[in-house]
């Protein structure tokens, strides 16, 4: 008789010595491949089940605060699950484990997932609560509650691709043409530049000062006016 077999043996006796009794509907022996709770056991390890996977690939950008403090929750159940895997969390120093979230500095730190981040991403820029702010704007409210490693650069990247924005970008500098040479001036007073100060007390009778600059000497004449 096989080890497997034996211990088998072992443990039903042991279950029928104690009056014990295992409903067969729920056993089953010799397989290859056992699901539990959400996990895929073979001989190889343990693995994710592949069907939860996809649900949670296809998990709906969040479009509103609800749905997000769903998507939250979400991450928190996945991240409880990633504690009984035991993952280290000594692996990222200055981590802690609280509320169902490993946090990073205190932010919720998102693993390797893509399709996660994507949806984070699409959540904190795309949606009304995004509002399509710039890369700064996204990127601060990201720090404030996130944090993977590069993850600047995938708000920077992600804002940069965003097909709403690059619609709405406007160039905030003139046309580039051809530099144009300043006035050249040869000789003095043909030309001043001006400005009036006011808020003065009222002495002799004026009150404000007109100053004159000649720009080519930089001459300044000082006339007393009143406003
Ligand atoms: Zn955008």
């Amino acid at each position: 008789m096989s080890p497997r077999l034996s211990h088998l043996q072992n443990v039903l006796t042991n279950i029928r010595n104690q009056s014990l009794f295992a409903k067969l509907s729920k056993c089953s022996f010799e397989q290859e491949k056992v699901e539990y709770l959400g996990h895929i056991i073979t001989g190889e390890g343990v693995t994710a089940d592949p069907a939860k996977i996809d649900s949670m690939l296809n998990w709906p950008a969040p479009s509103d605060i609800k749905s997000f403090r769903r998507l939250l929750g979400l991450i928190g159940k996945a991240t409880d699950l990633l504690q009984e895997l035991a993952i280290n969390l000594t692996a990222l120093p200055k981590s802690t484990y609280e509320h169902g979230f490993i946090r990073y500095k205190g932010r919720i730190y998102v693993g390797q997932e893509v399709g996660l981040r994507m949806q984070l991403l699409e959540c904190m820029h795309d949606s009304p609560l995004g509002g399509h702010s710039g890369n700064n704007g996204t990127y601060k409210r990201f720090k404030a509650s996130f944090s993977w490693p590069g993850m600047k650069k995938a708000v920077e990247e992600f804002v940069e691709e965003c097909e709403v924005c690059k619609k709405n970008r406007t160039k905030n500098c003139k046309y580039p043409g051809v530099l144009q040479s300043l006035l050249i001036l040869i000789k003095p007073g043909n030309r001043s530049s001006w400005i009036i100060l006011r808020v003065f007390p009222k002495i002799t009778g004026f009150n404000t000062i007109l100053v004159l600059v000649d720009r080519f000497t930089k001459y300044g004449h000082f006339i007393p006016v009143i406003s």
